[in-house]
């Protein structure tokens, strides 16, 4: 949809189709739905409601980035990224298998291009794949030894539960990069069961990412979430990437002047907007009992900075094509 975007981990954004069903407490603040196309092709969110498949010119921009690869490697030193359907989700069951085919048929027919397919669908992964592979006509005998070099493969993981339900799904998912975007976390998930297996061969998570929620009605994060993600990730070796605190900065803020809208958000997840009283506890300081200040501070300002580091990791060369 987009060649360039402001998503930190990605160079451009393809959406194939529009419209989605909620499935996550991740989903609850969908900003898909609310998004400027959404609104304005009318599409509505539902599992009975019709996904808007987007326009032939819009499927041509894929061929046209594939065809600047050159330029593309020669200023950045690597291939460009694609994350497809932000506005949807690739493995959404109320989507036709033949809108997938061709999507499919498009990433086979772009291998310059790194396609990330991002889903909170993870456990459809395998088969639509394998359906979508046998479908096309591309000489691949026994795709699952013989994946899609140009695919990465993300689940969307917000809790200890999601990551328990749907991390070994993703890994049974052939991919030349598997990876999770944790966003907007939710509460505290230890990943550490398989990223040990990191350590017995090729690293089964190839990429972590964290963010916070943005947008109107975001909830907080913690900032031990990410810390500890962050040095599970630096213990296994897995490449880790702050995309954003979102919506909420750690520290009470500007308290005197009442500029910011304060709350505290417990280490467990609970959340006790405003009335907290912030003298007990000083500013950006978590409490003895897991709770930390944290203040509405927008997006932009609340940035990107961990501890006042910038983390960018990204899949490193063992997951480079040229
Ligand atoms: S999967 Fe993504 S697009 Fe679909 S409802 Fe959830 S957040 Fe929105």
């Amino acid at each position: 949809m987009s060649e360039t975007t402001q998503i930190e981990w990605t160079d451009s954004t393809f959406n194939p189709w529009i419209g989605c069903t909620k499935v996550s407490p991740a989903c609850d603040n969908c900003y898909a739905e609310v998004s400027t196309p959404a609104r304005s092709l009318r599409v509505s969110w539902g599992a009975k409601e019709d996904r808007h498949r987007t326009s032939t010119a819009n499927w041509k921009l894929p061929h046209r980035w594939n065809a600047q690869h050159e330029a593309f490697f020669a200023a950045h030193g690597r291939r460009r990224r694609v994350f497809c359907a932000s506005l949807a989700d690739v493995f959404d069951n109320a989507v036709r298998a033949q809108w997938r085919f061709d999507l499919l048929r498009l990433i086979v027919d772009t291998p310059n291009l790194d396609w990330l397919l991002l889903t909170k669908r993870i456990g459809n992964a395998a088969e639509m794949l394998e359906q979508a592979m046998r479908a096309l006509t591309v000489g691949r005998e026994g795709w699952r030894d013989n994946y899609l070099p140009n695919v990465w493969i993300g689940a969307t993981i917000c809790n200890q539960e999601e990551a328990d339900r749907d991390i070994p799904k993703l890994l049974a998912v052939p991919a030349r990069v598997r990876f999770l975007s944790m966003e907007p976390l939710l509460e505290p998930v230890d990943l550490r069961m398989w990223m040990r297996a990191a350590w017995r061969g090729p690293l089964p998570i190839g990429w972590v990412i964290v963010g916070g929620e943005s947008g109107a009605g975001a909830r907080p994060m913690h900032p031990d979430w990410a810390r500890s993600l962050r040095d599970q990730c630096a213990g296994a070796g897995v490449p880790f990437l702050f995309k954003q605190y979102g919506e909420w900065a750690p520290g009470s803020g500007d308290f005197g002047a009442g500029r910011f809208v304060t709350a505290a958000v417990a280490s467990d997840g609970r959340v006790a907007p405003g009335g907290y009283d912030p003298t007990a506890y000083p500013r950006g300081a978590a409490s003895a009992d897991g709770w930390a200040m944290v203040h509405r501070a927008g997006k932009k300002a609340a940035g990107r900075l961990l501890d006042g580091v910038q983390h960018d990791g990204f899949p490193g060369a063992q997951h480079d094509l040229t």
